[in-house]
């Protein structure tokens, strides 16, 4: 079956045929370690995600590395506030990131390298531009010459014209001083007052300094997965200027063209039609969320739903709803793990139908069916959903078979490799639980014998109040009838 991306670099879909056979390099831009990520960022976050997770399950064995851009502005702006070094500063929101992503079920990028750990490799890559006329030195600052690069604009469509009005928000305002060209941009920034002292600065050719935002995904994408390589994603914002500059370095430097075979970006978080951002304070973290009592695997959900190249609009509303879909999918999986030891209220079939495995083998064509077509989340979450309903019914009137209830339990397996919404990470019904059940049901019998002793409804309720005490809904149905249980609320955190 062939994988078609939509390539922003060609602005169309194309057929994802690798460098090397079933093996994917893939880049993803990581976060700025100056705070908490917000839940924008983990919109990109979780595309990338999906995208591993849908290449793997295709077969695929993906090299994913992701940076972590812990040397900028904003992160030496915030140890000088906090009065710590930059590695201080920076490690913890290195660590509250990587939790965010564990939270999130989001695969542990294969490597993780971080800019400060990079310098040389970033120091090599200027030397090679300086060397091919690509950049030039002005004030202790090393910066590329955008129009000595051909190629300027083909990620972007823009052309050098509009750059020299765009440029880039996060260019500061004194880099311009010693620029020749207001399109250039720099590689290497010139050491600032306050910077060598909280670790911030590298010696080099051309005095203290540190590198820019642009270089650190070149010199750190090129080493680990070489000077051309298959993917490269992350939100739409970084087409320009940052991927675009990236192309501009690494061909600039390697004379090798394509860079990256296939470029993915997703659109923005929206709120209220405005893109989330820190800027404009439109932001939840996802800790603000966990406050609130968010499920994380109804946030992920939110954020997968929609397709990544739509916009997606934010509300509380929506991961609510979000939530109360993948509760039934919990609840299907909980009922399939947990079917021996659930009292059954309809009689078992005495001859059980054809099994369920063939269906839920052609849903999950299906499903990658959908995804193979540039991530067509849309199509495949309609086919799980349709899976999910399917089990339901036959399990309601006592038509899955233990080969059929092994299936179903593997259906969902594959379900959470490919989507990470640990629909598998509902429990068994503790041993200890089901005792106190079966004593309840005991006691019931006799009340439904004997309806005024008062003592016996007195037992019956201290032995529900025990068991929902540890968590468990006891649903009760007719008396006399065997009550059963609903599932614990899931508990993630
Ligand atoms: P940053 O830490 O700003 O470099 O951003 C990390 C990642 O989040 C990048 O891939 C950005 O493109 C992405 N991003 C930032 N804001 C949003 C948003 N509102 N929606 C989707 N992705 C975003
Ligand atoms: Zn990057």
């Amino acid at each position: 079956m062939p994988v078609r991306f939509y390539n922003t670099l060609s602005q169309s879909l194309e057929e994802f045929k690798p460098l090397r056979e079933k093996h994917a390099g893939m880049y993803t831009c990581g976060p700025t370690v100056y705070d908490f990520a917000h839940i924008g960022n983990f919109r990109a976050f979780v595309f990338e995600d999906l995208l591993r997770r849908f290449l793997e399950c295709c077969g695929y064995h993906v090299q994913h590395v992701m940076n972590l851009t812990d040397v900028d502005d904003k992160t030496i702006a915030g140890a000088l506030r906090e009065k710590k070094t930059l590695a201080e500063y920076t490690a913890q929101y290195a660590q509250a990131f990587n939790d965010d992503l564990k939270t999130l079920n989001c695969l542990t990028p294969t490597s993780q390298p971080c800019a400060t750990e990079k310098i040389q490799l970033m120091l090599d890559l200027i030397k090679t531009l300086l060397e091919k006329g690509f950049a030039y030195e002005s004030k202790g600052s090393v910066y590329y010459r955008v129009s000595k690069f051909q190629g300027y604009g083909k990620l972007s469509k823009k052309n050098l014209e509009m750059n020299r009005t765009g440029a880039s928000e996060r260019v500061e305002a004194d880099e311009y001083e010693s620029k020749q060209e207001a399109t250039d941009f720099v590689l290497w920034k010139g050491v600032k007052a306050g910077e060598a002292q909280i670790g911030a600065a590298w010696d080099s050719p051309w005095g203290q300094g540190r590198p820019g935002w642009h270089i650190e995904c070149s010199a750190m994408s090129m080493q680990e997965l070489g000077e051309r390589f298959d993917l490269h994603a992350g939100g739409e914002d970084l087409i320009f200027p940052h991927h675009e500059n990236e192309i501009a370095q690494s061909e600039g430097a390697t004379g090798k063209s394509p860079f990256v075979k296939y470029w993915l970006h997703c659109k923005f978080l929206l709120v209220d039609g405005e893109k989330m951002s820190k800027s404009k304070g439109n932001f939840y973290t996802l800790r603000d969320l966990l406050a609130k009592d968010c499920d994380p695997m109804a946030l992920r959900y939110a954020l997968l739903a929609v397709h990544y190249r739509s916009a997606l609009n934010f509300t509380l509303e929506g991961v609510k709803e979000a939530g109360e879909i993948i509760r039934k999918f919990d609840e299907c999986y909980w009922l399939c793990l947990n079917r021996k030891v659930l009292p059954l209220h309809t009689p078992e079939l005495a001859h059980l139908p054809a099994g369920i495995a063939p269906l839920l083998e052609k849903n999950k064509a299906e499903i990658l069916e959908g995804l193979s077509d540039d991530l067509n989340v849309s199509l495949a979450l309609s086919r799980l959903v349709l899976a999910v309903k399917e089990i339901n019914t036959r399990l309601a009137e006592n038509r899955l078979g233990p080969d059929s209830l092994q299936a179903a339990l593997e259906f969902f397996k594959w379900v959470d490799a490919l989507l990470g919404l640990n629909i598998c990470g509902t429990q068994e019904i503790p041993g200890a639980i089901l005792a106190l059940m079966d004593k309840r049901s005991e006691v019931r019998k006799q009340v439904a014998a004997d309806k005024s002793n008062k003592a016996l409804w007195t037992e019956s309720d201290k032995l529900r109040d025990e068991i929902q005490a540890q968590g468990w809904i006891v649903k009760d149905a007719r008396p006399g009838e065997p009550s059963t249980l609903k599932m614990k609320r899931r508990k993630w955190d």
